[in-house]
């Protein structure tokens, strides 16, 4: 067990307060036995004065006369010593002595007392002793040590008791005690009593020591647990965002006063999210932690490391001499970061992106030095990820306008400067009109038109997609229902709309409902990037919209990885061919071969095709040719505010192309594919 300073200090104060009292009752105890034999030898001198008056009838005389009878003195022989008296003396009523009982053998037993001329007390006060003595029946009782002295034992009292016979006081008699025994015996008993009572105390006070320093110790180890807590992550152990901040202002402090130079370099798990959904936060928790401690076995003694939140760490590296030991540190990072986890046995990879900036190069306080450090690491990350970036100013500039176009567009929704343009798509004939897609537009007040492929991808990362996506549905409704039938409208779905807040089957289902469109009208445009993560789920929440009776359209067919992998998960009722393909039909025989495949493939499932992007007559005299159903692009109509919409070229219903049922489509899944 450890002790601090105070601690020691206050427990040798315990065992100080212990021995005192110890020895207090010692005394006490010391003071008692005295007392004891004191009164035990008073007992046995007034008991001997009183023997002395009743067996020696002559006594009067002997203070009358001042002069021994032969039996007197053989029965003063025979009582001088008895039981524990061994002396004694014998003063007259003035207090003169008249006999002391070691002269009785001599041939004049008074004449030593008389010549001597020792009185009780000084010469003047001896009768009032005596009176003294006669009131207090026995008087000065005193304990004397014998050692030394001849004939006394060890320990002797002598006490002074009045001779007194038939009410008359003949005188006093100095009666010595021997102690020894009884001091003896009751010093015995009291030290036993003292040892007892002292280990008593040494128990209790123990024992309430003990329970004292176990409370100290919980309460200082609890102390010492909110004080961890505050400045510490729980989860990691790493620093926490505040005390993170404490230490860099400290550093920054130190290099004002010509401290070390320092760096701060930011570290972002890349995705980390998606491992949190395909293994739970418990998952999560356990990259987090084996990513920490990686993180702490690189960083130097005196480096520190925290954990500012979700998947992002942060490192001050202090004493950076140069660049190179920061890009060392970074590329160690993202090494050591790369590596695979195992989380609940199953092999997880999850790769890094770092950042660094200088504090004093690159930034001049600490907020700052945080931010470009961000940058960096977004730098990174934009970069392609698994990767280590120094703070670079132009990005920081996109950056920052970035976010100002982030914080303009959460405006745009409020003020209404978006709107919803619709393009016409055309049965493959090119003359009768099927429906339009809505495609959304960003009136910005400066910066004119804002293409969706500027802030679409920001809206989905900066959460304001889920709301955007809502409206463009609504809208879409809306406008579309005044339509005349059966033109369909076709809405773009964002994937972080099928992971959002909102259960997207009642997104989908209110907007229907508010506009009174039918479901059958209403056709959801997704792009497979949207089945690359989580496909059961997307699976599942496509299953449910279908089942309300809209359309599942995948889009930009073919741009993907795996597109044909993706149409047997789901049955689509149309697919759109990119516009890649279209516009490179002219340029390159493979690529009409791939259309040619896409169209033949999709109608043996009996799914739609649109061709996306057609430009020219020639295109779609190919694209026509080869199947494709619907065509779109600015060859047929560019996307238009609704209430320019002419409607030219209605007609009814195309036939579909006869659609297999669900259990046509698992007996499908088997066929083999017909490329
Ligand atoms: P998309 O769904 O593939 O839409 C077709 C895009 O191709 C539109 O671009 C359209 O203007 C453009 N386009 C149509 N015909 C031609 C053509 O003949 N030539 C050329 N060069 N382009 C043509 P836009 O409107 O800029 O939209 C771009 C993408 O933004 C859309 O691609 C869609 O993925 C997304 N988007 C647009 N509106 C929304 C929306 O409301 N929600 C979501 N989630 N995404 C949207
Ligand atoms: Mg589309
Ligand atoms: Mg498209």
């Amino acid at each position: 067990m450890k002790f601090d300073r105070k601690t020691l200090f206050i427990v040798a104060g315990w065992a100080f307060g212990i021995a005192a009292l110890i020895a207090a009752v010692q005394f006490a105890l010391t003071q008692a036995a005295e007392r004891l034999i004191k009164s035990s030898a008073e007992h046995t001198a007034v008991r001997y004065a009183h023997n002395i008056s009743a067996q020696l009838p002559e006594l009067p005389r002997l203070f009358a006369e001042q002069s021994l009878g032969r039996e007197t003195l053989a029965d003063l022989k025979r009582l001088r010593s008895l039981g524990d008296v061994f002396r004694f003396k014998l003063f007259d009523p003035r207090g003169a002595l008249l006999m002391v009982s070691d002269d009785l053998d001599l041939a004049d037993p008074l004449a030593n007392a008389r010549a001597s001329g020792q009185r009780l007390g000084s010469h003047h006060s001896a009768n009032e002793k005596v009176a003294e003595i006669v009131l207090g029946g026995a008087n000065f009782i005193d304990l004397q040590d014998g050692a030394g002295k001849p004939g006394r034992p060890p320990l002797y009292t002598e006490a002074y008791v009045p001779l007194i016979v038939e009410g008359a006081v003949l005188g006093v008699i100095e009666v010595y005690v021997d102690s020894t025994p009884q001091a003896t015996r009751i010093r015995a008993a009291f030290a036993e009593v003292a040892l007892i009572v002292a280990g008593a105390l040494l128990l209790v006070g123990g024992a309430l020591g003990v329970q004292w320093m176990q409370r100290r110790r919980d309460r200082q180890r609890a102390e010492t647990r909110v004080r961890y807590l505050a400045k510490h992550d729980v989860l990691s152990g790493a620093l926490n965002r505040a005390s993170f901040n404490e230490a860099l202002e400290q550093a920054a402090w130190r290099h004002e006063q010509g401290g070390p130079d320092f760096a701060v370099m930011c570290i972002d798990l890349d995705r980390f999210k998606e491992v949190n959904d395909a293994h739970g936060h418990a998952g999560g928790d356990a990259v987090l932690r084996e990513a920490t401690h990686r993180l702490q076995s690189l960083v130097r003694h005196g480096d520190l490391l925290a954990r500012l939140g979700g998947d992002e760490f942060a490192i001050l590296q202090s004493d950076v001499a140069h660049s190179d030991d920061l890009h060392s540190l970074g590329q160690r990072i993202v090494d050591a970061l790369a590596a695979p986890y195992t989380v609940g046995g199953q092999r997880v990879v999850c790769g890094s992106s770092v950042g660094a900036a200088r504090f004093g190069v690159d930034a001049k306080n600490v907020e700052d030095l945080l931010h470009k450090a961000d940058v960096a690491m977004y730098r990174a990350k934009s970069s392609g990820r698994g990767r280590f970036s120094f703070y670079d100013h132009e990005l920081d500039r996109q950056l920052e306008e970035r976010r100002e176009l982030a914080r303009e567009l959460r405006e745009a929704l409020v003020t209404g400067a978006m709107a919803m343009h619709y393009q016409a798509l055309y049965a493959a004939d090119g003359q009768t009109l099927l429906g339009y897609e809505a495609l959304m537009r960003w009136k910005h007040a400066t910066r004119g038109m804002v293409p969706p492929s500027t802030f679409i991808p920001l809206a989905e990362d900066t959460g304001q997609i889920e709301a955007l996506g809502q409206w463009a549905l609504e809208r879409s409704c809306a406008e579309a229902v005044a339509w005349p039938m059966p033109l369909t409208v076709s809405v773009n779905l964002s994937a972080a709309q099928f992971r959002g807040e909102h259960d997207l089957v009642d997104v989908v289902s209110r907007a229907l409902d508010k506009s009174g469109l039918p479901a059958d009208r209403l056709v959801l445009e997704i792009t497979e990037s949207l089945l690359m993560s989580d496909t059961e789920a997307v699976v599942n929440t496509l299953t449910r919209l279908s089942a309300l009776g809209v359309s599942i359209a995948m889009d930009d067919f073919g741009t993907g990885y795996s597109s044909l992998a993706y149409l047997w998960r789901f049955p689509f009722d149309k697919v759109k061919i990119d516009r890649a393909f279209t516009q490179g039909l002219g340029d390159d025989k493979k690529v009409a071969l791939i259309v040619r495949s896409i169209v033949s493939l999709a109608h043996s499932l009996g799914i739609r095709v649109n061709a996306e992007g057609v430009e020219t007559e020639p295109q779609a005299h190919m694209l026509r040719k080869m199947g494709c159903d619907e065509l779109q692009g600015f060859l047929l109509g560019r996307p238009v505010p609704a209430n320019t919409l002419m409607h030219d070229g209605i007609a009814h219903r195309q036939p579909d192309v006869p659609k297999p049922s669900a259990t046509d489509f698992a007996a499908l899944e088997t066929r083999p594919m017909a490329l």
